[in-house]
C-alpha cells in the first residue's frame, strides 16, 4: 500500500469538507426540520423531511433527507439508505408529474470535493425536460409565490400516491 493511501486509510475522516457546516446547531437542514429555517415542504415523516431547493437547477428540484444530522452517507445504516431511497423514489413520482417533466435526476453529492454545499446528507430529485436534454442547466431563481405554487402542486402528488 502507498504511504499517501496508508494517511487516507488512517485518517479519521475520509470524506473531508474544509469549513464544516455541521453540527445539528448550525445545520440549515436541521433547523428547517425544526421549522427555525423556513423552506417550501413537500413531504415529512417521522424520520425523512423533503423540501425545495432554494437556488434549483429546474422547476421542482427538490432535496429528500434524513432528519437525523450526519454529513455524509457514510454516516447512515445501510436501513436507513434503503428508507431514504424509498422516500426519494416516491418524491420523484410526485415532483414529475407535478411539473409534467419527461425525465428526472437522482444526485447524492458526499464531500465538499464533489460539490456538496451543506453537510447533512440529501438526496437532489432533479426533474428534467425533454428540452434540456443532455445538458446540466443553469440553477435558475424563482419568485417565492412561484416555489410555494410548485411546492403546493408536489404536496398534491404526494398525497394523492
Ligand atoms: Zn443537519
Amino acid at each position: 500500500m502507498s504511504a499517501e493511501k496508508e494517511m487516507w486509510m488512517a485518517s479519521a475522516r475520509r470524506i473531508v469538507f474544509s469549513s464544516p457546516t455541521s453540527g445539528p446547531d448550525r445545520c440549515i437542514f436541521c433547523q428547517i426540520v425544526t421549522r427555525n429555517a423556513s423552506s417550501n415542504i413537500v413531504y415529512e415523516d417521522e424520520r425523512h423531511i423533503a423540501f425545495l431547493d432554494i437556488y434549483p437547477f429546474s422547476r421542482g428540484h427538490t432535496l429528500v433527507c434524513p432528519k437525523e444530522h450526519g454529513e455524509t452517507i457514510w454516516d447512515m445504516k445501510e436501513g436507513e439508505i434503503a428508507e431514504l431511497f424509498r422516500v426519494a423514489f416516491k418524491v420523484s413520482k410526485a415532483v414529475v408529474t407535478a411539473v409534467q417533466a419527461d425525465g428526472f435526476r437522482f444526485v447524492q453529492n458526499n464531500g465538499e470535493a464533489a460539490n456538496q454545499v451543506v453537510a447533512h446528507v440529501h438526496v437532489h430529485v432533479i426533474p428534467v425536460k425533454m428540452e434540456d436534454k443532455g445538458r446540466f442547466s443553469d440553477r435558475r431563481k424563482f419568485t417565492p409565490a412561484e416555489m410555494e405554487e410548485t411546492a403546493a402542486s408536489i404536496r398534491r402528488e404526494m398525497a394523492g400516491s
